[in-house]
């Protein structure tokens, strides 16, 4: 198999291939290129594909639904540790966190578009425990996110917002932090169009108890008043 990145030709020896635990009994096998060292193809069921042909379906599927088979589950490691963390990777400057793999009671839902998956995101259900912490969640927390960069700008982070909204109308909705450069603007925009949401969406630590929330809609305002008197002197 070639590699996408630099053309290194790799044949599948056992030295560069890892197995991976997607936790609920999921294993996907990762060949990584002995040149950059970057993932050549992943192995669910048995045959080898490269990461861009797991992102495909052949059901062609449109919009947002929740992981529920292993295959899911196999296409968001590839969006989150592959895509996201090897190939567009991080900018930390613009507070984009590598994630970790999704907990047993995480919601994570993938967004299609003509069967192709172009991003996720998941959700901290409200109430579910941090065993390391022993704390609950305060609300239903938005944890991790991702829209593939060919595909950003083009107004699926707000379908993002909308999705969350209605799947727990009425709820409050907790953002962990840090929320990255590109989810504000998001928000921002959300926000100004969804006045009923200004008192709903919080910027939480660790798991939003109390004290550790903050309103973003306040936090906005802030920044716009910050900048305006910054303008002014
Ligand atoms: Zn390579």
């Amino acid at each position: 198999m070639q590699c996408s990145r630099c053309s290194h030709l790799m044949s599948i020896s056992d030295e560069h291939v890892a197995e991976m635990d997607l936790g609920q009994s999921v294993t996907v096998k990762q060949l990584n290129c002995s040149s950059c060292d970057k993932c050549v193809a992943l192995s669910f069921s048995d045959a080898w594909n490269t990461p861009e042909d797991i992102l495909t379906d052949d059901t062609e599927r449109n919009g947002w639904f929740e992981v529920s088979s292993p295959r899911d589950r196999v296409v968001c490691y590839a969006l989150s540790q592959i895509m996201y963390r090897q190939f567009e990777v991080p900018e930390e400057e613009r507070e984009e966190a590598i994630f970790d793999q999704p907990d047993p009671t995480d919601i994570v839902m993938i967004f299609w578009l003509k069967g192709q998956a172009i991003g996720f995101y998941t959700i901290k259900p409200k109430g579910s425990l941090v065993e390391r912490t022993m704390e609950h969640y305060a609300m239903h927390t938005l944890d991790t996110a991702y829209v593939r960069s060919v595909k950003r700008r083009q107004g699926y982070g707000m379908r993002m917002l909308q999705n969350i909204t209605s799947s727990y109308p009425g709820n409050d909705i907790g953002f962990s932090k840090p929320i990255s450069f590109s989810m504000w603007k998001v928000l921002r925009k959300y926000l100004q169009h969804n006045a009923d949401y200004r008192n709903k969406f919080w910027e939480i630590e660790g798991t939003g108890g109390e004290g550790n929330q903050k309103l973003i809609w306040y936090a906005i305002k802030f920044q716009d008043k910050k900048k305006k008197t910054l303008h002014n002197e």
